[in-house]
């Protein structure tokens, strides 16, 4: 079968960026032309084409936004993890990564992608450091994403762009490396003297992507984990043997993004779109946050949403969403709702803000429902309508028709409807 990308260069209008094209209001000939160019992805394996809603992701298109849930050793339950996926997908999240390290990670990916109507995407290291340890074998490593793939997954986080002569930078930073792949290949690569295995054997990658179109997201192993050491040298050395792997992917018909920081100050984020857009042109770009300050845990959703606002704003086209338990613990069921709602209108601010299709509408929607005092088309346009709801109808005079308790018979709106 071929890739969506070996499809559009084809000229070949698949039902995916037909269904992509009416979501979007473009024409499925637009669409087919930006995933032709490599500027747009649609995440979906060759085995899950009937099951996945499509999503296109990039930059002319709205923001989305994935919700990442997966087991921990201390909570290795699926059936918890069950709960969050369908709280994410209920709260409106594009996509969701399956980051699961507790358990039978094979039997919890399986029951999420059952269930999962979205693009679903792993991080396979992930499975290589919980099944072998410190005993890393590159074919180990081919074997998992070989089973990942045949399974449905539909993106995969590669870390094939941090390398051996990226060491030496990360020894001037505050906080290290604080992506669990890159720091288990910089620990490998530290402790054989050996270049990375995932750059060495990249093609072997590209092959089994290619066979089942999995979307490959060339992971930021280096990303800065604190604001100090955001833009740094090894973070923008590794971005640059980003945007030659992304390349190589699109050379052998594989839809490729790429990821990013991490932790950056709110004056920093335009440069590192830029410097995306310098190394790896139009490849769609997906962001963790990100953060824009570090002391604010219990509320990085916040932090992430702020971030992510700006960067969407200046180009990204692919949110992560962070939690409020961020750097804290495992995310419950409420924290994923919480984060995937804060993810949400970063999103929809940034394509506000860049005039994409229905954005203006929306909120002149909700303008004219309050104008109006019709409050259940308010609860029916809001981001999060269960929790308007809620707000409204827990304040003291709920039952009031027009005027809710906070301006009472000092309604603006009242007083302007009257006058
Ligand atoms: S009372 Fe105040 S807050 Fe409530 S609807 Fe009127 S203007 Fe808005």
């Amino acid at each position: 079968m071929t890739t969506q990308l070996e499809a559009a260069r084809d000229g070949v209008i698949t039902k995916a960026m037909e269904a992509v094209a009416q979501k979007e209001g473009f024409t499925p000939q637009e669409i087919r032309s930006l995933v032709a160019d490599g500027s747009v992805v649609i995440p979906v394996n060759t085995r899950r084409l009937q099951t996945v809603n499509p999503i296109g992701i990039g930059e002319r298109l709205l923001t989305k936004i994935n919700a990442n849930i997966g087991t921990s050793q201390s909570y290795p339950e699926v059936e918890y993890e069950i709960e969050k996926l369908e709280i994410a997908l209920c709260a409106g999240a594009d996509a969701v990564m399956d980051l699961s390290t507790g358990g039978d990670l094979h039997a919890i990916r399986q029951a999420i992608l059952d269930r999962c109507s979205v693009p679903v995407g792993t991080v396979p290291i992930y499975e290589l450091m919980v099944k072998h340890k410190a005993d890393f074998s590159i074919e180990k490593y081919l074997d998992i994403i070989r089973d990942q793939a045949q399974q449905g997954v539909d993106f995969f986080t590669i870390h094939a762009g941090v390398l051996r002569s990226h060491i030496a930078d990360i020894n001037n930073r505050l906080m290290g490396v604080v992506s669990r792949g890159g720091a288990y290949l910089v620990s490998f690569m530290k402790r054989t003297g050996q270049e990375n295995p995932l750059y060495e054997r990249f093609d072997d990658i590209l092959e089994i992507c290619r066979t089942y179109d999995v979307t490959i997201s060339l992971g930021d192993g280096l990303r800065p984990g604190c604001i100090n050491d955001a833009t740094d040298r090894a973070q923008i050395s590794e971005l640059e043997v980003l945007g030659v792997l992304a390349n190589r992917c699109r050379e052998a018909g594989v839809q490729v993004m790429i990821e990013g920081p991490g932790h950056v100050p709110l004056d920093q984020i335009q440069r590192n779109m830029e410097l995306k857009t310098q190394f790896a042109g139009s490849t769609p770009f997906y962001v963790l946050g990100p953060l824009v300050t570090d002391v604010a845990p219990g509320y990085d959703h916040i932090c992430g949403a702020i971030g992510g606002t700006l960067a969407a704003y200046w180009g990204a086209s692919f949110l992560c969403y962070l939690t409020p338990r961020e750097h804290l613990g495992l995310p419950t069921v409420t924290d994923v709702r919480e984060g995937v709602v804060a993810s949400r209108i970063a999103a929809h601010a940034a394509d506000l803000a860049r005039g994409k299709a229905g954005a203006r509408q929306w909120d002149n929607a909700m303008a004219k429902a309050r104008i109006d005092f019709d409050w259940e088309k308010q609860f029916e346009l809001a981001i999060d309508p269960q929790k308007a709801r809620e707000r409204k109808d827990t304040a003291r005079g709920s039952d009031s028709v027009n005027v809710c308790s906070m301006c009472g018979d000092y309604c603006s709106m009242k007083l302007t409807r009257e006058s």
